[in-house]
């Protein structure tokens, strides 16, 4: 460190930010290097603090590159464990093969139970996942003088839709506006505009489409202040049924049907006791909490995926609403499905180009942009719910052979 920077210039350094003649985002442009920069707020934190950092200083990360574009003030990075799950076959609309699905997390149990459920479903020749529905939206929220100016500025957005599309889409290539949704409350009205968004998540190419779209109407219509930019009824980051009910990002179904001798030989339970499970736990014990989603651990699967892959973790909010849905049918086999509405993904943008999480897009054929554009993010979007699917399927049986606890008390207790 020395050598690089200087003692007496680290020292110095230390000492102002310690006085709080610096602040910590001033660091990088006086040592010009955003690497020995993280190193320096590293430093002064193991300084001021007594605790020693150098595991979370321990990164493949290059800080010249990421900051600016998803970090700012680093100090290193910190690690979470990735396992593999399956092989799960998907015989998907825009997807197919064996895939080995990665899972970040620290839930002991987690890989090992998406694992068995990928076991079931591909002895029974796999699952079927398809995008229904797509489109990454934000809504503005304009304040006008009445109810009756309200009427009147959705009826001028309707009339003038092609020109504020055009306004949108000027700022973005592959971002292509769909529809405005009005709603009105008194004299707000929020617009909800909805776009594909390529193979990006879209959350920023939208903010962007849609601040330059909600000036050119607050400019052309005269008479609507635009409160803010985000009107809450997007829906970003919470949860909400509107997600739920119209959907944001991908809406995705995986389905499968397993066979009854593979429920009972992989599975160890019965087709009748993993529906009745699902029932009476999923659906109504989630309906009498007042739940969004109807679903075991769908979160789990979700969470660790995107911690993998590079998604916007906190969108995970509602990315993991799910409905899991299992019946028996004619056969005594088990139909098993879930279905996603606002699984908000992508395979370019955000923390999916970062080192390590690109090459688990790249696990799963689907880094960067697809061909054509979207086609990467649609595969990726297939490839969670079927893995979804198998956790939810295993869970359920686990939950109905009686062994959920014994399987955590072997994988995921610590042991000191
Ligand atoms: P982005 O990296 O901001 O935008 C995607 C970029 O990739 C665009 O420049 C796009 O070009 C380009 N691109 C190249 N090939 C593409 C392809 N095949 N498909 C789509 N785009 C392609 O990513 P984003 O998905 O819009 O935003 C994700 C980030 O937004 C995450 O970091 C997330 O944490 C953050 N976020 C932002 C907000 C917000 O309010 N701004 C809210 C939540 C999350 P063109 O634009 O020219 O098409």
């Amino acid at each position: 460190m020395g050598k690089v920077l200087g003692e007496d210039k680290l020292r110095e350094i230390i000492d102002k930010l310690k006085k709080g003649e610096v602040r910590l985002s001033d660091v990088d442009s006086i040592v010009g290097n955003k690497n020995l920069g993280t190193l320096v707020r590293r430093l002064f934190l193991e300084e001021v603090k007594g605790v020693s950092l150098s595991s979370i200083g321990s990164t493949i990360i290059d800080f010249e590159e990421v900051v600016g574009r998803n970090i700012e003030n680093p100090i290193g990075a910190v690690q979470i464990p990735l396992g593999v799950a399956g092989p799960l076959r998907i015989v998907g609309e825009h997807v197919s093969g064996d895939f080995y699905i990665p899972l970040a997390t620290t839930e002991g149990a987690l890989v090992a139970s998406v694992s068995r459920g990928s076991k079931a479903i591909t002895m029974s020749g796999g699952a079927y996942a398809i995008v229904y529905r797509d489109g990454m939206t934000r809504a503005p929220l304009f304040k006008v003088s009445s109810v009756k100016k309200a009427l009147e500025l959705v009826k001028w957005v309707s009339e003038n839709f092609e020109e504020i599309k055009r306004v949108a889409e000027s700022t973005t290539r592959h971002g292509k506006l769909v529809s405005i949704d009005p709603y009105i409350a008194g004299n707000n009205v929020w617009l909800r505009f909805k776009f594909t968004t390529g193979d990006a998540m879209g959350m920023n190419m939208v903010t962007i489409a849609v601040d330059k779209a909600a000036r050119f109407i607050a400019e052309r219509f005269g008479g609507a202040e635009l409160i803010a930019l985000s009107g809450n009824m997007c829906v970003d980051k919470k949860p909400s049924h509107m997600n739920s009910i119209l959907g944001r990002g991908k809406g995705v179904v995986a389905e499968a049907i397993i066979k009854k001798d593979v429920v009972s030989s992989v599975l160890k339970t019965s087709v009748g006791d993993m529906v009745e499970v699902n029932n009476r736990k999923n659906l109504l014990g989630t309906s009498m909490a007042g739940g969004i989603g109807l679903n075991a651990h769908a979160a789990n699967i979700v969470a660790a995926i995107f911690i993998a892959t590079g998604q916007d973790v906190a969108q995970v909010v509602e990315s993991s609403t799910a409905y899991t849905w299992l019946e028996e049918t004619q056969d005594g086999d088990l139909y098993a499905s879930v279905t996603l509405p606002s699984l908000e993904i992508g395979t370019v943008g955000g923390g999916t180009w970062l080192p390590t999480q690109r090459e688990a897009l790249a696990l799963l054929g689907v880094y960067g942009p697809g061909n054509p554009p979207g086609a990467n993010a649609v595969k990726l979007a297939e490839i969670i719910a079927s893995a979804v699917l198998a956790g939810e399927v295993n869970l359920i049986a686990a939950i109905a052979s009686g062994e959920l606890a014994r399987a955590h008390e072997r994988l995921a207790r610590a042991r000191g």
